[in-house]
């Protein structure tokens, strides 16, 4: 089943619930605190989040189910993935959301088109983020974050809501964003779409620092970008009947 589908419920069971009609929703629940930790743990396995850096969240009805702060993917279960509503709040016996938490309630509120947010310290994404160097077409495959580039937030503190709202500006025009003096975020329709563009946005850094040092690079016009991302909207298989 499409996250879409599965996040788009209202669902509000704690983990392990069974009772009476609530157990389905329950089930389902557990699922996608799964799905959230295998997103987490394919991150870092990809090497886009080193130590305990990264976060990762995917919509549940009106708030998300998030990543606990500081906490090794590799050590956690879906009782330690947290329920955040759309206010902010969360079940205090649960363990402390993410301090990221403020960007991806402020990534959804931004976009209702996406249900899953993906934040890394990929390696090159940060070092051109750490030179606030935003990605401009380099290369065509900038159009994968939904426009001619990818953009670079401006600096603010970790955690807090200004650099939520950096980032929900950022996020209002693009897929992916890099952030000031510190990694990059990545929102899709689902979780591997969002993991995939993260991936992406690391691929596409590694290569415009290498561009960068061996010389100025050749950008893409307006008008060449506009044909690349018309193309991309029938690019690939088309779904199956
Ligand atoms: P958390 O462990 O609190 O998610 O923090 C990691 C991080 O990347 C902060 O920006
Ligand atoms: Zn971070």
């Amino acid at each position: 089943m499409a996250q879409r589908d599965k996040t788009a419920r209202t669902a509000r069971t704690k983990p392990g619930s069974t009772s009476g009609a609530s157990a389905r929703a329950g089930a389902e629940e557990m699922e996608a605190r799964q799905a959230v930790i295998d997103t987490a743990l394919a991150m870092s396995r990809l090497g886009l989040s080193p130590g305990r850096s990264g976060n990762v969240s995917a919509r549940w009805g009106t708030g998300m189910l998030i990543t606990p702060s500081g906490l090794a993917y590799d050590a956690i279960t879906p009782a330690d993935i947290v329920l955040v509503s759309q206010d902010g709040t969360w079940d205090t016996s649960q363990r402390l959301p993410s301090s990221e938490w403020r960007f991806h309630l402020s990534a959804y509120e931004a976009r209702a088109d996406m249900n899953a947010v993906v934040h890394t310290h990929s390696l090159h994404a940060t070092v051109l983020a750490c030179a606030h160097q935003p990605i401009p077409a380099f290369h065509y495959m900038v159009a994968a974050a939904g426009g001619t580039d990818i953009p670079l937030t401006p600096y603010a503190t970790f955690g807090t809501a200004e650099l939520a709202g950096h980032v929900a500006a950022g996020l209002a025009r693009r897929n992916a964003c890099l952030m000031a003096n510190h990694g990059a975020i990545a929102i899709g329709p689902s979780l591997p779409a969002a993991l995939a563009l993260a991936a992406e946005v690391e691929v596409l850094a590694e290569q415009y620092c290498k561009v960068l040092a061996i010389g100025a690079p050749k950008i893409l016009s307006e008008t060449e970008m506009a044909e690349v991302l018309e193309r991309f909207k029938s690019y690939g298989q088309k779904a199956q009947g």
